[in-house]
């Protein structure tokens, strides 16, 4: 029988490729939400027949008379997304929205009993993870991780238990070789050119930073439940190798492939199985050698930023987040310069009001406090 998806973020980089792979395999698409982008989402409606989408609020009137011909349910606002998640029944419920907002529909699809999340929704798990790690135990859920790197890692697992170290490969962004000094300058046309891998604007910039390989830290360290001092971050230019794993015996085991979204999308559908897909097959000759350097740490700082915040853990990791989103929002804005996101990540980091163990409320106070603390540093 078909595969039934709902697929959170369906207008993004990543839902559009969910919906490529659902076309592909002929799954059935119940449900999807999108922010803004109602031509897409009036587009994906119709194509595959969804019986109920959600968008932002203010978008509700155009897609609800773009739709007005067809049965597709349209509901808006933040708690749609989130009722959508608690009532979906889908086999699997692909959660592709980007940054903190994808939170609570997390929780929402974990309490409504959801049983597969293809997770590719880093933000979350960095500010939250606590909570949403404990509610999909408690609801026997498994996060099925969509980023690259970590279903690296998750391929990699089936071959064995007793990992000892987790190496997370990065690309090292457009930036990789320059100091701080060559960064005063860069306008968001620059950060934005990613080498390997196409991607949304928020992901592209946090790859140039590398703050994306600190996020992707913690995203590992909760997903596997590893100690960040076993991530090794190793910067791997032609992003060939999307991530490996060290076990107790010393073997190391490495997931290969064109640098290609897809695979990882369809792999947390079919997993255990493996279907065939439309990934060009790598030809090592044609690739000729691979390389591996050391990440810069004096130059890209988030990384360490990103390891001592979860070490200090709590709300640190959210308040972190939470002014990486503003930064990275006001730099695309052209607001901040480059390096003032490196700078007031780091600060809001140091100056959040620390709270041992936050609740889902004071996840959100801590996330908006931080981007209060970033545009106040600004003004
Ligand atoms: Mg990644």
């Amino acid at each position: 029988m078909s595969k039934t998806i709902t697929v959170l973020g369906s207008t993004g980089s990543i839902g559009v490729q969910t919906l490529d792979v659902a076309e592909r395999y002929g799954y059935k698409v119940e449900g999807i939400s999108a922010y803004s982008n109602v031509r897409l989402a009036e587009e994906q409606c119709r194509k595959f027949g969804i019986k109920k989408v959600c968008i932002g609020e203010k978008y509700y009137s155009d897609l609800k008379t773009a739709l007005s011909d067809t049965d597709t349910v349209v509901t808006a606002g933040e708690e749609a997304v989130s009722e959508m998640a608690y009532e979906c029944t889908s086999d699997v419920l692909y959660n592709s929205v980007m940054g903190i907002a994808g939170m609570k529909p997390t929780l929402a699809a974990l309490r409504g009993g959801v049983k597969k999340i293809a997770f590719a929704n880093k933000e979350t798990l960095v500010a939250g993870g606590n909570i949403v790690m404990k509610e999909a135990e408690k609801n026997g859920a498994v996060l099925l991780p969509v980023d690259s790197e970590h279903s690296a890692i998750f391929q990699c697992l089936q071959c064995g238990n007793k990992a000892r170290k987790i190496l997370l490969t990065a690309s090292g962004g457009p930036f990789f070789g320059k100091k701080k000094k060559d960064l005063e300058n860069i306008t968001p046309a620059d950060a934005l050119k990613h080498p390997n891998w196409s991607m949304g604007a928020k992901i592209t910039i946090d790859s140039s930073t590398m703050m994306n390989k600190g996020l992707e830290i913690i995203e590992a360290a909760h997903l596997f439940g590893m100690s960040p001092d076993d991530i090794e971050v190793v910067v791997h230019r032609e992003s060939i190798i999307h991530s490996m794993v060290e076990f107790c015996d010393g073997a190391i085991l490495a997931q290969l492939g064109s640098p290609d979204m897809r695979l990882c999308i369809q792999y947390a559908a079919t997993y255990p199985d493996r279907l065939p897909s439309s990934v060009k097959p790598l030809d090592f000759s044609e690739i000729g050698t691979l390389s591996f350097h050391k990440p810069d740490r004096e130059t890209f700082t988030l990384l360490d930023t990103a390891v001592n915040a979860f070490k200090r853990g709590g709300n640190i990791p959210a308040a972190m987040n939470g002014a990486n989103e503003e930064a990275v929002s006001l730099f695309l804005k052209g607001k901040i310069k480059y390096l003032q996101i490196f700078d007031l990540v780091e600060e809001a980091a140091i100056n959040a009001k620390y709270i041992k163990d936050p609740t889902e409320t004071e996840i959100f106070e801590t996330d908006t406090a931080s981007r209060e603390y970033v545009k106040s540093r600004i003004q």
